[in-house]
């Protein structure tokens, strides 16, 4: 048998990393296991997120975004830059400088704080202890008074769409074209689908995108939603809805779909094809016969709460547990679980988590939809605010899009913001804070922001919910 620890973490994506490392700062011994390696054969840290989801995608959102700024916004404000043309090669390194720099910074923090890495597979036994089987086969069970699983999730596959090889890819794929495909489909217009969607057509891809769903984005408010389809619409993305794929077929080194929309059978031929319909949990090859650790029925590990699965001890975390799968969720678990190891108590809000989706402009939301909110018979009151209003959005040249509050109509307290704008993601901080203090619209509407800042709009919706935004024509007299 070799050591014992404190707690032993299976997964090093945002969930293991940040649960690792905030048990190591609250003195628990501890280790941390991850399999993953990277082309160089080495083990790498930083999961989904860090090599092949969150991350990488930013980059290119990020490098694509500036290629189009240049070509189509420069002119506008008064750059003249010629004809701007993308170098994918360069765009790829700088994406993976990006990665290596993020992996790394792991590493590091886990030599700072203590933690222990294991490389290898591990798979939880019974009675507490962990094996794991490293790179060159040979095996170790290594004991621990706490285990956290964090293995985090893959994506989806469909049986009409076969992943092959450079022509139908999962969004790993989508990360790594080494030239923008012509004609690109996407199945699914989710948060993954839409963001890279939306890099290949900035690059000069004819975007399809199918959608099963007759709904866009139904996450999201729906005048944010609609604001956020036809803004998309305009840059190019072509979003058919209703179209279920059936089949597909690669003749001539292209991809031939077929599927079915209201209007009958189709077939629509694609020169690359990603399929983006999901993620489901990963938990191959990681729990023992006699581990105990139950699954639920949609296979994702079952969990309480506050992560306790059916083996008291034992934690699961982020993407393989229920709940949405973002980083930021998984890592917010990942302290609750090393805090409630250490004997502290704690618990997660999961009515004040952020989604964002990266496009352009971002499309970011907490809490509760005006329809959500309807249907579970809560009466309330909004208030929306154009960011073509707005001075520095305007100044910016990017005034698109609109902020939404939702608040509870007799206690005025704040149920949910939805945003469709420049730096969403980073708008809806707000709305996060807001949630979380348990503030009312007018808490908001109360609060002096800085001038010029997008974050205005925030202030102006929040004052709209009760019909007194400033630099909107108004719909009440204050009294
Ligand atoms: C293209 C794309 C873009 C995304 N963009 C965003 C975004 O912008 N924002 C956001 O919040 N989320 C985003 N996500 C989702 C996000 O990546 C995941 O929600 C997040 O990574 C989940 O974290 P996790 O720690 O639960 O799992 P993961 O990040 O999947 O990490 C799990 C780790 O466990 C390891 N592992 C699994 N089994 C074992 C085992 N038996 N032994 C040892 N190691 C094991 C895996 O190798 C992996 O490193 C994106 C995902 C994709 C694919």
């Amino acid at each position: 048998m070799a050591d014992k620890f404190d707690v032993i973490v299976i997964g090093a994506g945002p969930g293991g990393y940040v649960a690792a490392i905030r048990a190591a700062q609250l003195g628990l011994k501890t280790a941390c296991v991850e399999k993953w390696v990277n082309k160089e054969g080495k083990t790498v840290h930083g999961g989904t997120c860090l090599n092949v989801g969150c991350i990488p995608s930013k980059a290119l959102l990020e490098t694509s975004h500036k290629f189009v700024e240049a070509r189509d916004h420069y002119n506008e404000i008064g750059i003249e830059v010629g004809e701007p043309t993308p170098n994918v090669a360069k765009m790829h390194e700088f994406k993976e400088q990006v990665i290596a720099k993020n992996v790394g910074g792991i590493s590091a923090l886990f030599k700072a704080n203590g933690v222990t890495a294991l490389e290898g597979s591990g798979k939880v036994l019974s009675s507490k202890q962990v094996e794991v089987t490293g790179h060159d086969g040979e095996k170790a069970t290594y004991e621990a008074d706490n285990i956290v699983i964090a293995s985090g999730s893959v994506p989806v596959e469909i049986p009409p769409t076969p992943l092959t090889e450079g022509l139908i890819v999962n969004s790993t794929g989508a990360l790594e074209f080494e030239e923008v495909p012509k004609r690109l489909g996407v199945i699914g217009a989710g948060v993954i689908g839409l963001e890279l969607g939306s890099v290949w057509n900035r690059l000069g891809s004819e975007v399809t995108m199918l959608e099963a769903m007759d709904t866009f984005l139904p996450m999201v408010d729906k005048d944010i939603a609609k604001e956020t389809q036809k803004l998309l619409k305009k840059q190019g993305l072509d979003i058919r809805l209703g179209t279920r794929v059936t089949g597909s077929e690669i003749k001539d080194n292209e991809v031939v779909v077929k599927y079915a929309d209201a209007e009958g059978e189709k077939e629509i031929t694609f020169d690359k094809l990603i399929v983006c319909v999901g993620r489901r949990p990963y938990t191959e090859a990681l729990l023992g016969e006699d581990a105990g650790v139950n699954l639920d029925e949609r296979g994702f590990i079952f969990v309480d709460d506050q992560c306790r699965t059916s083996v008291p001890g034992v934690y699961a975390i982020g993407d393989c547990v229920r709940g949405q799968m973002l980083a930021h969720k998984a890592s917010e678990e990942g302290m609750m679980v090393a805090d409630i190891i250490a004997g502290h108590k704690a618990e997660m809000n999961y009515d004040a988590i952020p989604c964002v989706i990266y496009t352009s402009p971002e499309v970011a939301w907490v809490g509760m939809t005006e329809q959500d909110a309807k249907a579970a018979g809560i009466e309330v009151k909004t208030g929306s605010f154009p960011f073509s209003a707005n001075g520095r959005a305007l100044a910016n040249n990017a005034a698109e899009g609109s902020a939404k509050v939702i608040a509870d109509a007799e206690t005025d307290r704040i149920l949910g913001m939805h945003i469709v704008s420049q730096h969403a993601g980073e708008l809806i901080a707000q709305g996060v804070i807001a949630m979380e203090f348990g503030s009312s619209a007018e808490d908001i509407a109360l609060t002096c922001y800085a001038h010029p800042s997008t974050s205005e709009a925030i202030h102006e919706a929040a004052l709209a919910v009760d019909g007194h935004a400033i630099h909107m024509a108004n719909r009440k007299k204050r009294k």
